[in-house]
């Protein structure tokens, strides 16, 4: 017997007024929904995780994750992967909205917590807001420390949340209103403020964040029997890059761009070129301890722009694979990432194709 997360993300977003359906839309430079599958899976709580959806989504990206389309409304949407998880063998299921980007490890260990000895836990938080019910005409106070303001993961023993489902003929907006409807007991446990749900577009406004810049420059010269490395990409060229490591000059200037806005010195300081364990490095390798940084800090990246300075190769051959291969190493969307070419009218080194330069802006959010 397992526990299953259920993702939620077919809602047709009907307040959230954009042309993309929420749950797909960017945020911290992932589709909504990915936050909440990654924090399913960083939790190692779950055998199994489904994401519910009506937007066809690469399978290959998404590997160890079962993919089931939704229904019309959220109801239709859980019953569906009730449906799917019948037979197996599941104990209890976590059903989470995708709107929710911000669920931590801490409320999915609360929730399992709670679930060895009940079998409905939802979170909720206390109403800040003064509540009025309108009832009719007349508008009635409501108490608002009676108030219970549900999240989600909901929480819920298989079975029994299987056989309420079956039965049900009403509309319900989740699933503690079935239990409710039905006099079930739930352990309601305090949620997590952090754990907002994304309604309208005005919401992610108000999800401040600071922006910063860094700025990246590197050259290097060509020597004969090297081969070329440019953003990661092996290029077919007379010459090769001088250097320490392979002498990737984009790469460089990012790690150093991207240091730069995170205040974490330079390149120098991180990969001593006096030290051997450096020597002969592929510059890609250089890259996982500075996104690690990133990640270890809060950041994310918005947007890199890239001037390649070389009278030799045509930026314009290579510009897609290399952006597609800096998207694939920083995990960045490839439409923030820009690729200019530079000729220096053949003037100096540069122009005399004897060494490569590069200028890189970098802006991330934390
Ligand atoms: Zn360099």
């Amino acid at each position: 017997m397992s526990d299953c997360f259920i993702l939620l993300s077919a809602g047709k977003s009907k307040r959230f007024k954009s042309k993309i359906n929420k749950q797909f839309i960017t945020y911290k430079n992932k589709p909504l929904f990915e936050h909440s599958l990654k924090i399913a899976q960083d939790s190692k709580l779950f055998k199994r995780i489904l994401v519910v959806t009506n937007k066809k989504i690469k399978k290959t990206k998404y590997k160890s994750v079962d993919i089931i389309k939704g229904g019309v409304e959220r109801y239709n949407s859980t019953a569906n992967a009730l449906r799917f998880l019948k037979n197996k063998k599941i104990k209890n299921v976590y059903i989470h909205d995708a709107a929710r980007p911000n669920l931590s490890i801490n409320l999915l260990r609360k929730l399992k917590n709670n679930l060895k000895n009940n079998y409905a836990v939802v979170p909720y938080l206390n109403s800040e807001n003064s509540v009025k019910y309108r009832n009719n005409n007349k508008i009635n106070n409501l108490n608002r420390d009676k108030i219970l303001l549900t999240q989600t993961p909901q929480c819920f023993n298989f079975n029994e949340l299987y056989n309420l489902y079956k039965n049900n003929k009403e509309k319900i907006t989740d699933e503690a209103s079935l239990y409710l409807n039905n006099n079930k007991k739930i352990k309601f446990i305090l949620g997590d403020k952090n754990n907002f749900k994304i309604t309208t577009v005005d919401d992610l406004k108000y999800l401040k964040s600071e922006t910063y810049y860094g700025i990246g420059f590197d050259i290097h010269r060509l020597i004969k029997n090297k081969k070329l490395f440019l953003g990661g990409v092996k290029i077919p060229f007379h010459s090769g890059l001088k250097g320490h490591s392979d002498g990737d000059v984009i790469l460089h200037a990012i790690i150093d761009g991207l240091l730069g806005a995170m205040r974490k010195s330079d390149i120098g300081t991180h990969f001593p070129s006096n030290s051997s364990k450096f020597k002969n490095i592929r510059s890609k390798n250089m890259l996982s301890p500075v996104l690690k940084l990133l990640n270890h800090n809060n950041f994310s990246i918005n947007n890199i722009d890239i001037n390649l300075i070389c009278e030799n190769p045509k930026v314009s051959r290579i510009r897609n694979k290399i952006i597609k291969s800096l998207s694939d190493l920083l995990s960045v969307n490839r439409n923030l990432i820009n690729l200019k070419g530079k000729t220096v009218e053949k003037l100096g080194i540069i122009g005399k194709e004897q060494a490569i330069a590069c200028e890189v802006v970098c802006s991330l959010s934390k």
